[in-house]
């Protein structure tokens, strides 16, 4: 029987009235019936999510402080919810197994993943859905790494005869017994997981937001969503800064060619946005625009070097290169000319080292000039079918020149699915703007 396995956020289950609607999108599918809870956050801007109390007890225990008034505002908010819900369970005996846990042996992992194996029993109770407890099928090597085969098995033997499950996402237990977990925001790789291991048809992610935009809509006003973004074009514009979904949830579904659908709790009429593999039938798609997104993100600076008759000197690339390297740089971008050489790196990685590198970059090449300039901004339009359009670097530019904003770097890669350029810092909210208008009102 086809299935989908759905995962909830933790706004999308931060109280009774998110269960609700929780509830009512499982229910109105019969093959929602893998379901993967985060730990309830936010109600509002300035709530604080389970998870981070957890951790806060975890603190508390570990330097031999009463956590008990702590604890006692995350029974509060699980009583809460049951409470209004009126559904008939009792937490008691959890609670009481967890706090004397945290007390003979506070560890972080065991603390933080308790919000999602509560949560898992509460929206098991309340949809009449089995329980399955995450620590018995995500598996971790005894250095915390995934073992994603033995998981695989481990989530089949489990869910076998099983009409439907609730399993808490964020965690696993590691081969010799203890509970890991996934980093922050880790209920989306196991979601995946379990898309992989039971052959989803499709994973939903449930959040908060109607998938991703086109544009950061602190920067665009009201950006368009984007219907069908595949992969590759998410890790660049992830890469970016982008983020809804983890970036460690792409793998496991990728790798079956399951889609991941973004969908929103409080919006469940929205489509939201569809990750699909690069083999994908786009032709079911209505014809979008050229470009898929634009990400940017500040605090680039590049190495400028010149030196007359560069291009004849044999490893001069490698020397310079081998600095960055030794000093534990690493660079995003190398755009090269006959006799200067540019090379963008992190700021923040950059600073601790910079006169080091400058003198150890002289020293190995002898370069007439060299200096550093910081308060760069890389900038990424990416797009999968700008590789079958003329233009799109023209127009690039043109939107840039009207605007007076000077581009200090370009770059473009050999899959043509993106478009980098640098501008200045203090340019580029308006450079975004810009492209937008370009791409997406102008083919409206
Ligand atoms: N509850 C965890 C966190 O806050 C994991 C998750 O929500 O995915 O990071």
């Amino acid at each position: 029987m086809s299935n989908k396995v759905v995962k909830f956020g933790g706004s999308s289950l931060a109280d009774a009235n998110q269960f609700r609607k929780v509830a009512h999108i499982i229910k109105s599918d019969d093959k929602r019936r893998y379901v993967v809870p985060s730990a309830p956050g936010k109600r509002c801007s300035n709530d604080v999510k389970v998870t981070d109390m957890l951790y806060k007890c975890c603190e508390l225990a570990g330097s031999g402080v009463d956590f008990t008034e702590d604890f006692k505002l995350i029974k509060d908010r699980y009583n809460g919810i049951i409470a209004d819900l009126g559904i008939d369970i009792s937490l008691d005996g959890e609670f009481d197994t967890i706090a004397s846990e945290l007390k003979a042996r506070p560890a972080r992992d065991y603390a933080a993943s308790r919000g999602e194996y509560l949560n898992g029993k509460v929206l098991a109770a309340y949809l009449g859905f089995n329980f399955v407890d995450a620590a018995d099928v995500i598996v971790f090597d005894t250095k915390g790494h995934l073992m994603l085969d033995e998981t695989v098995k481990a989530v089949r033997s489990h869910l076998k005869g099983l009409d439907n499950a609730v399993i808490p996402g964020f965690y696993g237990r590691t081969t010799e017994g203890i509970i890991k977990t996934f980093s922050r925001g880790g209920s989306d790789v196991t979601g995946s997981i379990i898309a992989n291991a039971v052959n989803a048809e499709i994973y939903e992610n449930w959040t908060d937001v109607s998938g991703f935009l086109v544009a950061d809509p602190r920067i665009v006003d009201d950006p368009e969503a984007i219907e069908t973004i595949t992969y590759r074009e998410l890790r660049e514009l992830a890469y970016m800064g982008a983020s809804v979904l983890h970036e460690d949830a792409i793998f496991p579904v990728r790798s079956a060619g399951i889609p991941i659908n973004i969908r929103n709790t409080n919006k469940p009429d929205d489509k939201g946005t569809m990750i699909v593999s690069n083999d994908y039938d786009f032709s079911r798609e209505s014809l979008g625009h050229t470009i898929t997104g634009i990400a940017g993100k500040k605090g680039f600076s590049t190495i400028n070097i010149e030196k007359a008759m560069m291009n004849n000197e044999l490893g001069f690339g490698m020397k310079v290169l081998n600095v960055l390297y030794s000093n534990g740089i690493s660079f995003e971008h190398m755009p090269s000319g006959i006799d200067t050489m540019s090379i963008t790196v992190d700021s923040a990685k950059l600073e601790p080292v910079r006169e080091k590198v400058i003198s150890e970059i002289r020293r190995e090449v002898n370069p007439d000039h060299i200096e550093i300039e910081d308060g760069i901004a890389i900038l990424a339009i990416v797009g999968r079918r700008m590789k079958n359009t003329r233009g799109t670097v023209a127009r690039v530019f043109a939107a840039m020149a009207h605007a007076r904003i000077n581009v200090k770097l370009i770059d473009q890669g050999s899959s043509e699915l993106n478009v980098i350029i640098g501008v200045s810092e203090n340019d580029l909210p308006e450079a975004i703007r810009r492209i937008y208008d370009m791409f997406i009102n102008s083919e409206k």
